[in-house]
């Protein structure tokens, strides 16, 4: 879980980092603002209506109104019989500047004609109808005031809405283009993403498509939004201007509905409203389209109706439908799994930042340019990211859970198969060869007696190695025959107690102590020579690991209507290969090792229906957690 969260956390940070990277404006503000200061502005001007009819001069009318404008509370609606508007306004002298320049960062107007002195010195044409536009251009040098004349031809809309600057040409023109490329940027990157999980979404199954393909169109389609509502693409891409607006419209069809489409799949609780509404959005958004192409078709005479139904009736449509959104986002963040959280919450600045760029076009004064809708889209998108990044990182450790299992159930098999060759063999060899040994070794105890020393010397050898292989016929004996003879209760402690006192010596050669915690008055079922053996190999296995200061613990407890034995040392430890191979016949790392300890280990366990488990780390030691089921704890 915290390393989900951890890795979360980073890919917050690297989008936020890229993000943030993707604002070279931020990084240049300084610069930006010096030029800009040296810069003067005109926030001020004067505007005169075209009359509908009134042919297209050189300058403007001398007998019609001139109507003050500013800034901060611009006159831009053209009135009824009208098509369009002058501009007056007043240069400072230009004299302090190599090249002096013009720049208005926003005016509405689709054909601009600049007059200086009657001399056209700037024109630009639109056929489309996007009205939002820019006014950049060089000015001749002069060292008094001159008036400066703009006609507008436009729709509905026509005259600057910010100040206009006078400066260096080369620093206004690099400070503009400066300024709306963070949206270029990071409408480029996120089409970029889209185009990406489109790619992807060929190794998913059917349903987790669907939903991932309505992703992909909702990060592509709010790429060209994003993309196609900066003034500088419509700057770069003069000659495209129209098919720009149309893609801009089409993907403001798409996208809702889209978004209707994906957050009616993520949230299970959907109210029934909602998906109504959203059957009716996609119909009046694919009724749109159709006014899309009928303006495309029929040029401005449709631009009333096409302004009418997808500006003015879409507007408030795309408002109810993002509070929806924040409704069902909100009530769902209180349900539901993290995921479906970190989603709600992307939803929710999405709709929020949305709701609040709509609600400027009814509070403020003038038409506003939206910007916070972009913030939201990216936090969307940053919280899909991160849904996407848990989720794979889950069926990482899925997939590493279960391979683990695979690999410990296919030792387990391998060691079942051994087991059953190995018992077999056992019950045949073990019994027949025990006789003959024991005759054996009584015939060399009998010699030895009558020899010299160093003939001596060599029978106790020879008899020390016939008592090792007869222990291990005996493990083999009962490995294969492990059926308690006699079961009888045993008392933990007392059983623990001789199993210590036998295994002592051993300990103290190899400079270990053991350190026992058994309570008095645990009972189990068993055989108690079988439960010495299994206790004494454990013990044995522990004393073999260690080095010096050997320490090494017996404890016993009772843990859910069981009795827990823990044998802890601080040996050298196994790594999880290690492990998995125990209780493996002839499973051993040690030069004298038979490997059979364990094996016949776990079966006595096995028998007597108990557990055997082990807990270890390499150069730390081991632990091995047998539990039997309690019979009585007086
Ligand atoms: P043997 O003791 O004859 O090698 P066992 O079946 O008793 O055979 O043990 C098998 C192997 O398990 C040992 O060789 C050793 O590598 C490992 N082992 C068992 N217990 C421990 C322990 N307490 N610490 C470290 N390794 C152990
Ligand atoms: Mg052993």
């Amino acid at each position: 879980m915290n390393a989900i969260r951890l890795k979360a956390a980073a890919l917050l940070v690297l989008v936020l980092v890229s993000f943030l990277a993707a604002l070279p404006g931020i990084g240049h503000a300084k610069s930006a603002e010096a030029a800009e200061s040296q810069a003067s502005t005109i926030s001020g001007w004067e505007i005169q209506w075209i009359g509908e009819d009134a042919p297209i001069e050189q300058s403007p009318s001398l007998t019609e109104p001139w109507h003050a404008s500013n800034a901060k509370d611009p006159l831009i609606a053209i009135p009824e019989g009208s098509r369009g508007a002058w501009v007056h306004l007043t240069i400072p002298p230009t004299s302090d500047w190599s090249v002096p320049g013009l720049l208005i960062k926003q005016i509405y107007g689709l054909d601009l004609s600049v007059y200086e002195n009657s001399r056209l010195i700037y024109h630009s044409e639109r056929d489309f109808s996007f009205d939002r536009n820019v006014l950049l251009f060089a000015l001749e040098k002069s060292s008094q005031p001159e008036d400066l004349y703009i006609r507008i031809e436009s729709l509905d809309r026509a005259g600057p809405v910010r100040a206009a600057q006078i400066g260096e040409f080369n620093q206004l023109s690099e400070s503009f283009t400066r300024g709306e490329l963070p949206s270029i940027l990071l409408g480029a990157a996120i089409a970029f993403l889209a185009l990406l999980m489109l790619l992807i979404s060929g190794y998913l199954d059917a349903q987790q498509r669907r939903a991932w393909i309505t992703l992909s169109l909702i990060a592509l389609t709010s790429s060209v939004l994003i993309l196609t509502y900066s003034t500088l693409t419509f700057v770069i891409f003069k000659d495209f201007g129209s098919l720009l607006l149309f893609l801009f419209d089409s993907s403001m069809l798409v996208f809702f509905p889209a978004l209707h489409f994906y957050v009616a799949s993520v949230f299970d609780e959907i109210k029934p409203f909602y998906l109504k509404f959203g059957k009716w959005f996609a119909g009046y958004s694919a009724f749109c389209f159709v006014i899309l192409i009928l303006n495309e078709w029929m040029g401005d005479s449709f631009f009333f109706y096409y302004k009418l139904f997808t500006f003015w009736l879409l507007a408030p449509m795309i408002l109810i439908h993002l509070v929806l959104v924040v409704s069902q986002s909100i009530a769902h963040s209180f349900r539901g799994n993290r995921d479906s959280l970190i989603v709600s919450l992307g939803l929710l600045s999405l709709a929020v930042a949305g709701i609040m760029d709509l609600m400027m076009i009814y509070t403020s004064e003038t038409v506003p340019v939206f910007y916070r809708w972009k913030f939201g889209i990216v936090l969307l998108i940053l919280a899909l990211v991160i849904v996407l990044a848990r989720k794979i990182s889950s069926g990482h450790h899925k997939l590493i859970a279960y391979s683990r299992e695979l690999e410990l159930h296919n030792h387990q098999l391998q060691r079942t198969e051994k087991l059953k060759f190995v018992s077999e063999l056992a019950a045949s060899v073990a019994h027949e060869v025990r006789n003959p040994l024991q005759v054996t070794r009584g015939f060399l105890q009998l010699i030895s007696s009558t020899s010299d020393q160093k003939n001596r010397d060599h029978f106790s050898m020879a008899i020390n190695e016939l008592d090792r292989a007869s222990l291990i016929i005996s493990d083999f004996l009962t490995f294969a025959k492990p059926e308690l003879d006699t079961i009888a209760e045993l008392n933990i402690h007392e059983e623990l107690t001789i199993v210590e006192t036998i295994m002592s010596p051993l300990a103290a050669i190899n400079g270990a102590v053991f350190r026992m915690k058994v309570p008095e008055n645990l009972l189990i079922l068993g055989n108690p020579s079988k439960f010495k053996q299994a206790f004494m190999n454990l013990l044995k296995n522990s004393i073999e690991a260690l080095n010096e200061d050997g320490i090494i613990e017996v404890e016993a407890a009772v843990e859910n209507e069981k009795v827990l034995i823990r044998i802890s040392d601080n040996g050298e430890g196994m790594d999880e290969e290690q492990i998995v191979r125990l209780g493996e016949p002839y499973y051993s790392t040690k030069s004298k090792g038979t490997g059979l300890g364990l094996m016949v280990t776990f079966r006595i366990i096995e028998v007597m229906k108990g557990t055997l488990e082990f807990r270890s780390v390499k150069g730390k030691g081991t632990e091995a957690f047998i539990r039997f089921p309690l019979v009585k704890a007086d």
